[in-house]
């Protein structure tokens, strides 16, 4: 393809501008897009497409990828949650009417193991500041702290980037001056996929009711070696949370990997419930008297789930 079928390519299918991005390595990073269009409206917790053309460039040392003639000019979309970093600047709770992008996290996916080639992230990690991408011009999702009323002890489980919609919500609970209790866990591998750590270790110092607990699968030593259901299981959960876990008074939101969740097959008809195995936190949590959301508009319980793919 030549540059000016490149430009114009862009020139079309692009609107929205990259005004910030940071690497918290080589395979995670911050992105913040400006829309050319106002800020769609939105609540914390929900998502919006970013999309990249696949004559974009991709990073190196992803899937190798082999595109036919007529896929070279589509555009790959994918769902991203708006994140936040909390705070404008230390100690100082971010306005976000003072802003006109959105805050994405999001990690390099270089290799799947079903076989199908990653097609956006090697693209979205060869991007610099001020160039452009497709930014969906509608914000959507029901993974949001409606069902969360003043007072619910509210505890957000993530694995990886899916601690994204949670850093949203948090800031929200905290601009609202939320009483009930807060805590953020986030299972990652190494300690260093904890992109906002340094955020909420300042967050926890500032508002006692708010607690996060790194947690990494492949690094003992700096945080602990372990998984969120163990967490749970072994009571420690609630001994950093300060309570019971109990359902009456706690909201619980699960974001991330599908199997960290454990989203069960329910049959109506039967009245048969079959989680998936190993558990996920969903069938831990359910013999514990919670209940999942079935769907926004079916059954709305004190667990909530995004499921990342
Ligand atoms: C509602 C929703 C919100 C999402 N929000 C985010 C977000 O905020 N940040 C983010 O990084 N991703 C997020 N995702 C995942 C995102 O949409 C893409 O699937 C991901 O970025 C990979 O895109 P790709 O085209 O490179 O690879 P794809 O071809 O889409 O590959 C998908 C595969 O990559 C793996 N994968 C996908 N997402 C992740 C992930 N986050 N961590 C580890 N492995 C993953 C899985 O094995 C999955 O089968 C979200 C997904 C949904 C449905």
């Amino acid at each position: 393809m030549t540059p000016e079928e490149v430009a114009e390519l862009r020139a079309r299918r692009y609107n929205g501008t990259v005004v910030h991005l940071q690497k918290v390595h080589s395979d995670l990073l911050v992105m913040r897009v400006r829309p050319d269009f106002a800020r769609p409206e939105q609540q914390a917790g929900q998502y919006c497409t970013l999309g990249l053309g696949f004559w974009e460039p991709r990073v190196e040392g992803c899937q190798v990828e082999d595109l036919k003639p007529d896929e070279l000019t589509k555009v790959v979309r994918r769902a991203y949650s708006i994140s936040s970093s909390v705070e404008s600047e230390p100690g100082k709770l971010y306005d976000p009417s003072l802003t006109d992008w959105l805050e994405f996290y999001i990690v390099l996916v270089r290799e799947n193991a079903d076989g199908r080639v990653p097609a956006l992230t090697p693209r979205l990690f060869a991007l610099k500041e001020g160039d452009r991408i497709q930014i969906g011009e509608k914000v959507a999702g029901h993974y949001t702290l409606d069902p969360v009323q003043p007072g619910d002890n509210v505890v957000f489980l993530g694995t990886g980037t899916g601690e994204a919609p949670h850093n949203y919500m948090l800031w929200s609970l905290l601009s609202r001056g939320h009483t009930g209790k807060i805590l953020s866990a986030c299972c990652v591998r190494y300690a260093r996929d904890l992109g906002y750590a340094k955020t909420h270790a300042r967050l926890m110092e500032r508002y006692p009711n708010y607690k996060y607990l790194g947690l990494t699968t492949r690094e003992p030593g700096l945080t602990k070696k372990v998984y969120i259901q163990d967490l749970i299981t072994h009571g420690e959960l609630e001994e950093h949370l300060g309570t019971a876990l109990d359902p009456s008074t706690t909201h619980v939101f699960l974001c991330g990997n599908p199997k960290m969740i454990g989203v069960p097959t329910r049959d109506k008809k039967v009245g048969t419930v079959t989680y998936p195995q190993p558990p996920g936190v969903i069938e831990i949590l359910e013999r514990r008297g919670f209940k999942a959301d079935v769907s926004a508009t079916k059954f709305k319980g004190n667990i909530h789930f995004e499921e990342y793919w």
